[in-house]
């Protein structure tokens, strides 16, 4: 336990713990078959900006990323975090889980990624001095199989989500490799130290924005990136009376919109991503839908197709970001037209990931 943190606590059930790592989830709900993450905790007397699970950590020069705002875009910023180190926000939760593994004595991490994560991870791994694994599917593209070997990280891929997770799961036995990626169905998400790399987002929006920021659009899989940034805004709305503003998860096809309709949490929800490969998956999870409740925002389904006419749009204005990160303009569009975004409240949109890995 480091000296800032406090404990652990599970988001769905509120049990604490120790800040120990816990691969999947709170103990205590997985046992009920309904498996939530765990948060990081933090004695009172700590203020806002140091709620954070170490005080340094491996530094690629990751953070404090341009808040742009576009001239064609009324009441918009677009925080950039194509502009970290490996091109994504990744690079937040990469630089505290591998200072995490080395303050915990782990030998390397383990991931399961085909994409923007696996590379950060193994960019940071190296420059902490440890090993990484990572688990990818066997339509990893080449650019990307030769930059995580280029980092030093061992590649194996597998046919089948499942497969991979089984893989992973027997990495994640062993007192080796911290495993910092979901191994569990129902879904979980990453690792909660990780996580909390995120807040700094928040943080940043805080002081970069030119109004107070009512809306935060944000690309949702797994519900990471939402759940840190809920919580970094969560703790400046205690520490300064910040109101928090309303998060909008973007999702290729329903998920969390289908759990915000009714449907069980822990269902599976196949359906066609495209080439929005950095958000797709089957399954949502309890941090996805904490953020969008606690925040009173919701959940917005943008296409492949639609994302595809968004990406052409934003590459002739010369921005660089990938179709995923794309889906959030579309989503802003969405939401306006509907009504649920008046046009004079200023709005965020959270652009992940530079357009050069190919996706
Ligand atoms: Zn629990």
């Amino acid at each position: 336990m480091t000296a800032r943190l406090d404990g652990l606590r599970c988001i769905q059930c509120d049990e604490q713990y120790p800040a120990v790592d816990f691969p999947q989830g709170c103990p205590s709900c997985a046992a009920r078959g309904r498996h939530s993450n765990l948060f990081c905790t933090y004695a009172k007397s700590v203020p806002a900006h140091q709620r954070y699970p170490y005080a340094e950590t491996t530094d690629l020069g990751h953070g404090d990323t341009p808040l742009l705002e576009p001239p064609w875009l009324a009441n918009v910023s677009v925080k950039n975090e194509a502009t970290n180190p490996t091109g994504s926000h990744k690079d937040r939760f990469s630089a505290l889980v591998a200072t995490h593994a080395r303050a915990a004595g782990y030998g390397g991490v383990v991931i399961g990624s085909s994409g923007n994560a696996g590379i950060s991870l193994a960019a940071y791994a190296a420059a902490a001095g440890l090993r990484c694994a990572v688990a990818a599917f066997d339509w990893l593209p080449d650019r990307i199989r030769a930059c995580l070997t280029d980092f030093g990280a061992e590649v194996r891929t597998f046919a089948t989500d499942r497969e991979r997770i089984e893989w992973v799961t027997k990495q994640a036995a062993t007192a080796e490799l911290l495993t910092v990626s979901n191994i569990t169905h129902p879904v979980v998400g990453s690792s909660c130290y990780g996580i909390e790399g995120y807040k700094r987002i928040s943080w940043e929006i805080a002081e970069q924005a030119p109004a107070p920021v009512r809306h935060v659009i944000l690309p949702s899989s797994r519900g990471d990136l939402a759940w840190g940034v809920y919580r970094g805004f969560a703790e400046l709305n205690e520490q300064r009376g910040l109101p928090i503003p309303r998060l909008h998860l973007v999702e290729p096809y329903p998920r969390l919109s289908a759990v915000l309709d009714g449907a069980a949490l822990t269902g599976r929800f196949p359906g066609d991503f495209g080439r929005l490969s950095s958000i797709a998956g089957d399954g949502t999870t309890v941090q996805a839908h904490r953020a969008v409740t606690r925040s009173q925002g919701s959940a917005v389904v943008v296409s492949d197709a639609v994302a595809d006419d968004w990406f052409r749009r934003l590459c002739r204005r010369g921005h660089v970001w990938e179709r995923s990160s794309t889906t959030v303009f579309a989503a802003c569009d969405a939401l306006r037209a509907q009504g649920r975004i008046g046009a004079d409240e200023h709005t965020v949109l959270v652009a992940t990931s530079h357009l050069f890995k190919g996706f």
